[in-house]
């Protein structure tokens, strides 16, 4: 009855995301999926093992999940579906990183390996529920951070985070992740557990439809909400809701609302392709790029089997964090602070 409910406040959120700002990524997110089938047809070599040449200016993926739960539908994944793609993105040699050291370039990635991120947008009970078990509170196996759990205690070379973009001032169903009761628990859950809490506004406000004053106030209220739970946590990555820029972008990083101050070290839009690395000159953290999840030809399943058509195009760890390696022909690319910061490596 209540995720009735839920689903139609999502529906409905849907149906006004689809009506703003969704159409332009979509289609430029349909135009890339049509040049990675171009690019594929032409490739035919599959990955050799053996001869995995490091790239750490390669696309790194940024997966986006919304609802998990049935049935399957473009902003739901079905729970199954979100541990199949985990399961895809282990078997294929990839390495989960918190965005946060993505976004610093503090990239403890096992050598060969691929670094992904995985973003859940707008805090909705499947992400994570709390089952009641006597007094105690279990994670319910079925959602997102309890498949994330399981698959962490399966796999120990796989250590699972996510950042979870939150709502908390957002009637009903995805409000802090629904189960209002629980919502200091889960976010104190999240905290201690590795996962980072991420700004998604106060109330999933389009920031372009806004004045200065209230994107301030959209992205200074959803920290302060946060920090009433979990006193002094940093929240410091916002998810623009709908993909949408503030009209006055630098209020996105740095502002105040009513002398409280934020600041964040980055932002993420809706689509619609993978993010640039941390160690090119084109990196942009106030810009970040993500992958949309679903079964689609822009979806993360496209990217893995076209990565492993096209390997010098993803990133590829030397397995140390105090080298960067380029091939030669990118040489060039390495932003500046990375040659100051980092040895740069040149691949043969
Ligand atoms: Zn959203």
């Amino acid at each position: 009855m209540h995720s009735k409910r839920i689903g139609l406040i999502v529906l409905i959120a849907v149906g006004v995301a689809l009506l703003i700002g969704i159409p332009k990524w979509k289609i430029a997110a349909q135009e890339k999926a049509s040049k990675i089938a171009q690019g594929t047809s032409k490739v035919t070599l599959p990955v050799s093992v053996n001869n995995i040449k490091p790239n750490e200016l390669g696309g790194i993926m940024i997966l986006e999940y919304h609802l998990i739960g049935e049935p399957e539908a473009e902003w739901r994944r079905a729970p199954e579906n979100f541990r199949k793609d985990l399961q895809m993105l282990y078997d294929q040699g990839y390495y989960p990183v918190p965005l946060e050291d993505l976004v610093s370039g503090n990239l403890k990635v096992p050598a060969g390996k691929t670094p992904f991120v995985i973003t859940f947008d707008d805090s909705s009970q499947g992400q994570f529920r709390f089952l009641k078990q006597g007094n105690q509170l279990l994670v319910d196996p079925n959602c997102a951070l309890g498949i994330m759990e399981s698959l962490k205690k399966q796999h120990p070379d796989f250590p699972l985070t996510a950042t979870f973009y939150v709502l908390p001032e957002i009637p009903h169903g995805l409000r802090l992740f629904g189960q209002e009761e629980f919502m200091k628990q889960k976010l104190e859950y999240l905290a201690a557990h590795g996962y980072e809490i991420g700004n998604h506004t106060y109330w999933h406000q389009n920031l372009g439809k806004t004045d200065d004053i209230g994107v301030q106030k959209q992205i200074a209220l959803c920290v302060k909400e946060v920090q009433s739970y979990v006193p002094g946590y940093r929240v410091h990555s916002l998810a623009l809701p709908l993909g949408v820029h503030a009209k006055n972008r630098i209020l996105e990083q740095d502002g105040s609302y009513q002398g409280f101050q934020y600041h964040n070290d980055s932002i993420l839009l809706v689509g619609s392709g993978p993010a640039i690395s941390p160690f090119s000159r084109a990196f942009d953290p106030y810009k970040l790029e993500r992958i949309q999840a679903g079964d689609t030809a822009w979806g993360p399943k496209s990217y893995v089997s076209y990565y492993a058509k096209n390997p010098s195009q993803k990133f590829i760890s030397d397995g140390d964090p105090t080298t960067v390696s380029v091939p030669k022909n990118l040489a060039d690319k390495v932003r500046n602070i990375s040659r100051n910061k980092y040895k740069i490596k040149i691949v043969e």
